[in-house]
């Protein structure tokens, strides 16, 4: 299976009725961006800069993050990469940056990701600053994570903006086009995507932090991994709808989280409305396989069915079909 995968690497993801699905990977380290010609995989949806802050006994100067950030989008050459903004505090504690997230007895709900580097904004600025060098000349593109309300998307975006300035009132080279996402990981952004969609470029679902807001079921506890399923009626449904409101304004979606590099999961986002899946690298074969292999029209009908009238075993039911249809 190893080699028939490998036979894929050269072949769209494109599904039998013809939709082509954009198909990239998660990365957090420079060698990672190996993994592009590795599985032909069409850019980097999401990368993790947090990993070099978290790898580091000391804060990563700005020059060192810039270095890095050039070295990717070099490496990865024509093929896109989405940077997110750093995702640390709360259980992605750094021993130099600890002091006000000590004690937090829910981090995964404390001072993390946006909430940290909006008050931190030092941090959040020579992050911005380094982006924007390191892509001079080509396109940036930037999300943020752990949005929870629009307002907080636009002040990160300005605080791009004021970066942007400096740099262009000294006569440095600037990216040729700055795109900004906002991850929907956190279900309250869900009740204002209005507000935030006119703003945005794309949106990516994070589906590892949605699961465990939506359920109120800790990602990191063993006893409560088995218990809700990413293919249950509430997960898929409120991705739908996110991704019709989304798609309405014009917006594509991402799925950006480990439930995207699953094929039966795959199929259903797809089948959804999904526009592009962001997954680990050892999955693009698989997910490749599965959508070569699906009638996406039917899928979208089987899907549709299974959300008006969710049985209570969605999974198996989806799988039988799955295997009925040949995938
Ligand atoms: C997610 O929450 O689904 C996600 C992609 O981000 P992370 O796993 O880094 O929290
Ligand atoms: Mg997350």
């Amino acid at each position: 299976r190893k080699a028939a995968f490998a036979a894929l690497r050269d072949l769209p993801p494109e599904t039998k009725d013809g939709h082509r699905v954009t198909l990239m990977v998660n990365a957090g380290l420079r060698d990672d961006v190996a993994a592009l010609d590795l599985t032909g995989a069409d850019g980097i949806g999401l990368f993790r800069t947090e990993f070099q802050f978290l790898v580091s006994a000391t804060l990563p100067q700005r020059e060192r993050q810039q270095r890095l950030y050039r070295e990717v989008l070099e490496a990865a050459g024509d093929r896109p990469v989405i940077f997110r903004t750093v995702d640390i505090g709360g259980d992605k504690a750094l021993p130099y940056l600890t002091v006000e997230s000590e004690g937090e007895e829910n981090p995964a709900m404390g001072w993390r990701a946006l909430r940290l580097a909006l008050e931190r904004d030092g941090l959040m600025k020579a992050q911005a600053r380094a982006l924007l060098e390191a892509a001079a000349g080509r396109t940036l593109q930037v999300m943020f994570p752990m949005v929870s309300e629009a307002w907080e998307f636009e002040e990160a975006r300005a605080l791009f903006d004021a970066q942007r300035d400096w740099l262009a009132a000294r006569g440095k080279r600037l990216p040729q086009d700055i795109r900004f996402g906002a991850m929907l990981e956190v279900p309250a952004l869900a009740e204002q995507l209005d507000l935030l969609l006119p703003h945005i470029d794309f949106l990516s679902i994070g589906t590892n932090d949605l699961t465990q807001f939506l359920f109120a079921a800790d990602r990191a506890n063993p006893k409560l991994a088995e218990r809700y399923d990413w293919l249950s009626a509430s997960i898929l449904r409120f991705i739908r709808r996110a991704t019709e409101e989304a798609h309405a304004a014009g917006v594509p979606v991402a799925v950006c989280g480990e439930m995207g590099g699953r094929p039966l999961e795959a199929l259903a986002l797809i089948a959804i409305g999904v526009d592009r899946l962001s997954i680990t690298p050892a999955a693009v074969g698989p997910v490749k396989a599965m959508i070569r292999s699906l009638d996406r029209a039917a899928a979208t009908g089987e899907l549709a069915a299974l959300l008006a009238n969710p049985p209570r075993d969605l999974r198996g039911t989806l799988e039988a079909w799955a295997v009925a249809q040949g995938i």
